[in-house]
């Protein structure tokens, strides 16, 4: 039976060692500050957006938010990112996705200054990452990293297989298993026979959005799974990419969903925006 990776309880650890972090940047002068804009009123985004205002209150940094209609062109878009970029009270810029089809996310991932670019989109930290140079790492991927440390979970040589290949999760998250030295396998939607390539993975990490995807014949014994996927259920429950229940009694460790790589990612933008402020000093 597998050992539970406690995400809701490690973020709340990673939460009190960034408040103290906070303190001492206040006392210096300088009161960390997010930006979040967010276009059009995707309903998911809206939980996503007051989950990281209530999570920046609980560590006192700062939250302001920008939100527009979806009528929002991404001139206008851009004109908005320009100005937060040059305001210096703000220290993070969070451009909430989805945004509307006639903006392209990217131009204005593009436009966030890297030094503000708490999630990491910006090509310039995706390529730093990819250099193992100095980047602010994509959250969800830092956060499954940071679990890997905290647990003790061995990386090195490891066969980790990644699901998905979404430049949010499934990108970043190579570099950072590579970075890891764990012999990286990526699958997608074309992968054929991926059930034979999870079964030699030591660390399975799931990220393509399809409720319990991953089955209990998919994993070998003492699997390391992670399971990224946020799935809602008919009934208006959460569920992951990985049936929890039965490949629980395989695997050496699982995230559960709720409450395992979830609340990691907002520790990890509020990390990033710690880092970003202390940049500054
Ligand atoms: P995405 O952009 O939709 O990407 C999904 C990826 O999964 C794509 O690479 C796709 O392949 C692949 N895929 C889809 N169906 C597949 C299949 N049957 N077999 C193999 N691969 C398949 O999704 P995302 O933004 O990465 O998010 C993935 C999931 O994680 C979603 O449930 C999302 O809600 C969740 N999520 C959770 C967090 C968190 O903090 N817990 C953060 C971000 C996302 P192609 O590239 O070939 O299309």
């Amino acid at each position: 039976m597998a050992e539970l990776i406690d995400g809701k309880e490690l973020a709340k650890k990673i939460r009190s060692e960034l408040k103290q972090k906070v303190e001492v940047l206040k006392e210096k002068g300088i009161n960390p500050k997010l930006a979040v804009i967010m276009v059009g009123n995707d309903p998911g985004s809206t939980v996503y957006v007051k989950n990281k205002s209530k999570a920046c209150e609980k560590v006192g940094i700062e939250f302001e938010e920008y939100l527009y209609d979806e009528d929002l062109t991404e001139e206008e878009l851009l004109k908005v990112i320009d100005k937060l970029n040059k305001d210096d009270s703000i220290h993070g810029i969070l451009l909430q996705s989805p945004v509307p089809k006639s903006i392209n996310i990217n131009n204005a991932f593009k436009h966030i200054s890297p030094e503000k670019d708490v999630d990491g989109f910006n090509p310039v930290n995706v390529g730093n990452l990819s250099i193992g140079e100095d980047a602010f790492i994509s959250c969800t991927p830092y956060g499954i990293i940071k679990m890997f440390e905290e647990y003790n979970i061995e990386t090195e040589g490891k066969n980790a297989v990644i699901l998905g290949r979404s430049n949010i999760v499934g990108k970043p998250m190579i570099q950072c298993m590579l970075a890891k030295n764990s012999t990286v396998t990526v699958c997608h939607s074309k992968t054929k026979n991926i059930d034979q390539i999870t079964k030699n993975a030591d660390i399975l990490i799931a990220a393509i959005g399809k409720p319990k995807f991953v089955t209990k014949d998919m994993v070998k014994d003492g699997c390391v799974v992670i399971d990224v996927g946020i799935n809602r259920n008919e009934d208006g429950t959460i569920c992951g990419d990985v049936d929890f229940e039965n490949v629980k009694e395989k695997a050496s460790y699982i995230t559960p969903v709720p409450g395992g790589v979830g609340p990691m990612t907002i520790a990890m933008l509020l990390n990033n925006l710690v880092k970003a402020a202390e940049k500054r000093l």
